[in-house]
């Protein structure tokens, strides 16, 4: 068996620590604080929760939940300590937030195979390893990994436009086109507003309640990319000369004329099963979202699966710069894990930790990695990762737009997740067989 290195003791980090010990390796894992600190972190333990204390549903027909099954699979430390300090939540997984770090810290720091370093990592390590340092990477580290995979292989901010699903949307009010008819022709779904739709959203984008951020999340606002509300309140055309202009677009429903502003959705997979709302990164609070963008003609019923977000993040370019397991291209052994991947969310960062470490295991025994089949949820956010147009690359949640369509549409959506929920579990449980990966809590003790 062989020493391995984790990077960052977070959730990501921590999962992945144990995850490779309980697969015999000896581990070292490096943890900055609290010789230094990040500005969201409050303790010294490992594994804390920096806000929420909710992990989420574990109902299985819940796209939350159906990761968790997967962790569950692979023996997640993470789930097992949250069950421990688990605190009412109805079908939520929450936790007594010190309890829970407590008692992961706990875990991590007296395995036997496992030896917690805590310092700073400022250097890409030579040696195998997994990197999960967060949205919060130190400087130094964050200015290494910027020097390794290119100016454009590093953000430090996100802002987040929502993602819809296909079947909520009414395509009766939209229509499939390309500004000035390039590309395929049906890449963009048009939202067409006539000039009293367009006063009246504007109006009411003007009055919605925006979230107030924390001290040290400021964002600076780039001209190219400022939070739709905020143009809203530049004046009441701002947005009609900008991500809501008309110009190009014919509406065929209006006899080919041209629309007063046109809101453009553009495609986030290939199966067409999500569409982002292009330029409309927001801060706005998640009822004022639902509320304020479901008057946009063909999104009255919208069903949202990612809502906006502006805030400070730092993640890769996956798809431009890391193989499909999340490794350099020159160093299948360096394998980068947590929200530094591109996922957003504890359990996404843990799951991902998890998958990490069963690869890096698979690399130290001589084996080629594997990722799951996208059609589990594991296997959705890895295939987003990978496959996403690095030109728009934004992190991403658990949802089950990310999964394979059924072989035949469903329209009761209660029995659509049912469906995809038992597919995606029965898909896990061969993948893992088929690789003869098994759960961290059955490995045989040497
Ligand atoms: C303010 C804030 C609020 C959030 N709220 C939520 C929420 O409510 N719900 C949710 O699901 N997600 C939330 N997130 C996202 C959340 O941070 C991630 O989902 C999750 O914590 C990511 O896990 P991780 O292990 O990748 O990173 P972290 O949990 O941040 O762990 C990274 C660890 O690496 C350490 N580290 C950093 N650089 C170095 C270095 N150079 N050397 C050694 N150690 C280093 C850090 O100290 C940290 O312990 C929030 C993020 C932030 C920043």
């Amino acid at each position: 068996m062989a020493n391995l290195t984790v990077v960052g003791g977070g959730l990501s980090g921590s999962e992945a620590a144990f995850q490779l010990a309980e697969r015999g390796h000896q581990v070292t894992l490096h943890e900055m604080r609290p010789f230094r600190g990040t500005p969201a972190h409050q303790t010294d333990f490992l594994g804390e929760v920096v806000c929420t204390n909710s992990f989420k549903s574990v109902d299985p027909t819940n796209a939350h939940g159906l990761l968790k099954t997967e962790m569950r699979a692979l023996g997640s430390i993470l789930l097992r300590i949250a069950e421990e300090a688990r605190v009412p939540g109805g079908s939520a997984l929450v936790v007594d937030r010190h309890d829970f770090a407590r008692r992961m810290t706990s875990a991590i720091e007296s395995h036997p195979q496992i030896r917690v370093v805590r310092e700073e990592v400022a250097e890409l390590p030579s040696a195998p390893s997994i990197i999960a340092t967060g949205p919060l990477t130190s400087d130094a580290l964050s200015i290494r990994i910027q020097e390794t995979l290119g100016e454009a292989g590093l953000a430090f901010f996100d802002a987040i436009a929502p993602i819809v699903s296909d079947d909520s949307l009414d395509h009766e009010s939209m229509f499939a086109a390309s500004r000035w008819g390039k590309g395929e022709g049906d890449d963009y779904l048009n939202a067409p507003m006539n000039a009293e739709q367009y006063t009246a959203f504007i109006e009411t984008l003007r009055g919605a309640q925006s979230h107030e951020g924390y001290d040290w999340d400021a964002v600076p606002y780039f001209e190219g990319c400022l939070p739709v509300e905020v143009m809203a309140e530049r004046g009441e055309d701002t947005l009609r000369f900008g991500p809501m202009k008309p110009i190009g677009l014919r509406v065929p429903q209006w006899g080919g004329t041209r629309a007063h502003a046109v809101v453009q959705l553009r495609r986030e997979d290939k199966a067409g099963q999500m569409w982002n709302l292009v330029g409309f990164q927001t801060r706005l609070k998640i009822g004022e979202q639902r509320r304020v963008f479901r008057m946009i003609p063909g999104l009255e019923n919208a069903e949202f699966l990612r809502w906006g977000s502006i805030h400070r993040n730092t993640y890769l370019n996956f798809p431009a710069r890391l193989t499909r397991h999340g490794s350099l291209p020159d160093r299948p052994d360096l394998i980068f894990a947590g929200q530094l991947t591109g996922v957003e969310g504890y359990t996404e960062s843990t799951a991902v930790g998890i998958l990490a470490a069963v690869n890096l295991d698979r690399i130290a025994r001589g084996l080629e990695p594997t990722v799951p089949p996208p059609t589990t949820m594991l296997g959705g956010l890895m295939r987003y990762l990978a496959e996403s147009d690095p030109r728009h690359f934004q992190p991403m949640n658990s949802n089950f737009g990310l999964l394979d369509p059924l072989d035949e549409p469903v329209r009761n959506k209660q029995r659509k997740r049912e469906l995809l929920s038992s597919r995606g579990q029965d898909d896990f449980t061969a993948w893992m067989e088929s690789n003869g990966i098994i759960s961290a809590d059955a490995v045989p003790v040497l």
